[in-house]
């Protein structure tokens, strides 16, 4: 027994058994569970129990998956699993942009379920990395900032961010940065990523049209550099 509290997941599946199965694996793993099997009750939900990790079926009664992850998205940063029945939506939803950390296909292995969910906490663990000067991260926000001023980012844009600047001048391939981003490859294409860093470097201009950060290297990939 450890005397931490134990991480919150909130899963909200309208199907019992399912989510009851997801439940048991994922108290075995240690976390505490909570159920909720109607989208209307949801977004209240999260806000009372303020989970670690929100584990979001699309199809729901009274409200949809959809909808709640943009509700949610409104006032948490919380790390949502969207959980669908369909592969093909996955792309749909990516291009959407939720807000979503991460997607699961029905049917999935319980096993790879508390799997994506270490690896999206992982992921997502709050705490400031130090820069020096370029741009900013703050993990706990997820937003960024240049000289003071700050970017607003989707979770996706706060990743590709963070792992550029992880290594400044280090040119990441594409597929680098979809393996890091996505746990499952073949959810998204290389264009993906080229539409990613396109909205992030329009932000990044906003603030400050006169400095290029990320660079596109032709034929490999992207870098970040402050020059
Ligand atoms: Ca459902």
């Amino acid at each position: 027994m450890s005397g931490f509290p134990k991480k919150l997941i909130l899963i909200i599946e309208d199907e019992p058994q399912l989510a009851a199965l997801m439940g048991d694996y994922l108290q075995q793993d240690d976390f505490a569970t909570e159920i909720v099997d109607n989208g209307m009750q949801a977004v209240a939900a999260v806000r009372e129990s303020d989970p670690a990790l929100i584990l979001l079926d699309l199809m729901l009664p009274g409200k949809d998956g959809m909808s709640i992850c943009r509700d949610v998205r409104y006032f948490s940063n919380v790390p949502i699993i969207m959980v669908t029945a369909r592969v093909e939506e996955i792309d749909r939803l990516l291009g959407l942009e939720l807000g979503a950390d991460d997607y699961i296909c029905k049917p999935f292995s319980p096993r790879e379920m508390v799997a994506r969910v270490r690896a999206v906490l992982r992921r997502t663990g709050s705490g400031n990395i130090p820069v020096g000067t370029g741009i900013q991260l703050d993990e706990a926000t997820y937003k960024a900032a240049i000289a003071g001023q700050t970017l607003d980012l989707t979770a996706v844009e706060f990743q590709l961010l963070k792992i550029l600047l992880s290594e400044p001048g280090r040119i990441f391939s594409r597929n680098q940065l979809m393996d890091r981003i996505y746990h499952d490859h073949r959810i998204v294409s290389e264009r993906t990523i080229d539409s990613h860093i396109k909205k992030l470097r329009k932000k990044i201009d906003g603030i400050d049209a006169d400095q290029e950060y990320i660079y596109s290297v032709y034929g490999v990939g992207y870098k970040y550099e402050n020059r």
